[in-house]
């Protein structure tokens, strides 16, 4: 086997990321993990999660990826804040480039890039983008007090972050193209209490329209083929995610049709010493245990391969 800069690099820092990285340090690997901007990926930007186990009251995005993030440091995983512009994943030893010009060579390497928001795609939108128009709850929230925003979207995101919403907002209406919401029933119970949210079922923006000041309305089509238009400061666009794959080598790597890795239980690609862990991956169940549970297969099988190689 040719020589590496690393037995194991780790394209990601969000939980799978990080849970990759705590296995590897505990297992003594020569690992790295590279990450662009801060450690967390998008629970950075989830302002409660409910349902990460050994959390009874609940934690806030943020706290729950400093203790991850500090439980790396714990076991000292080496890191590197540096943006990956492409890789070479298809020889027996992998090579990363970096912005900065730099390479590195692992003979291993998990992806974990994650996810980002899927955008409406209507005019305006990428006009008034940070004008009203806000693809994170919890960044944005606070600007919109006693204020009459949007929410589109009836998923887990929209609903969770439409709830949230109700601590800054006056009136929230969640927009949502069907009549029943995909978001699981807590959530539900919750929203269709919460006096502040209102609903209006079957309908689509089609126009997001804006003065000097940002945001001012909205058009609505209504699945009965009807328009009608809707007075809001603020649109939080939460209709689920598309992947951060524009780095990767798509004519080496298997993806499903919307651009998702595919693997195997165990995380393995089609690319040998390759995993994938995290919302990168082609799967159903995107949740932080899931990407945290697969970031720790991912880094096993990587294990194993390595300790396979000749
Ligand atoms: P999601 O579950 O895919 O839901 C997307 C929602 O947006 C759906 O209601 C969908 O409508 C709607 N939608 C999609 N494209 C649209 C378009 N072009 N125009 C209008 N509406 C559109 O996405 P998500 O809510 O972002 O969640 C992503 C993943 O993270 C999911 O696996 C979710 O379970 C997970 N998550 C979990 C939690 C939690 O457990 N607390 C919190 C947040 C996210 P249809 O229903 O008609 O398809």
């Amino acid at each position: 086997m040719q020589q590496a800069d690393y037995q194991l690099i780790i394209v990601g820092g969000g939980p799978a990321g990080l849970t990759a990285g705590l296995y590897a340090a505990r297992a003594r690997l020569k690992a790295l993990l590279l990450e662009k901007g801060a450690t967390g990926g998008q629970v950075l930007i989830t302002d409660w999660v409910d349902n990460y186990p050994a959390f009874p009251e609940g934690v806030n995005g943020f706290d729950l990826i400093d203790k991850m993030t500090a439980h790396v440091d714990r076991f000292d995983l080496e890191k590197k804040f540096s943006t990956v512009t492409s890789l070479d994943l298809a020889q027996d030893v992998k090579t990363l480039f970096l912005e900065n010009g730099e390479q590195l060579t692992g003979q291993t390497v998990i992806i974990c890039t994650g996810a980002k928001p899927r955008k409406i795609g209507v005019k305006g939108e990428e006009e008034l983008r940070g004008k009203g128009v806000s693809y994170c709850a919890t960044c944005d929230g606070p600007f919109y007090r006693n204020q009459e925003i949007a929410v589109v979207g009836g998923g887990n995101t929209a609903i969770q972050e439409a709830i949230h919403l109700t601590k800054f907002a006056s009136k929230i209406t969640v927009i949502h193209r069907r009549d029943e919401l995909r978001a699981t029933k807590i959530l539900q119970e919750k929203a269709f209490a919460e006096k502040k949210i209102d609903f209006l079922w079957n309908a689509e923006v089609s126009e997001i329209v804006g003065g000097k000041t940002g945001v001012e309305s909205l058009k609505i089509a209504h699945k009965d083929g009807t328009t009608s238009s809707l007075s809001v400061t603020g649109i939080f666009i939460l209709i689920g995610i598309e992947p951060n794959n524009e780095i990767l080598p798509l004519e080496q790597l298997e993806t499903d049709d919307n651009g998702f890795i595919v693997t195997d239980t165990e995380m393995c690609t089609n690319l040998p010493g390759v995993y994938a862990a995290g919302d990168i991956r082609s799967k159903k169940s995107r949740q932080i245990i899931n990407a945290a549970g697969e970031g720790a297969t991912a880094e096993l099988s990587a294990e194993y391969y390595l300790g396979h190689l000749e």
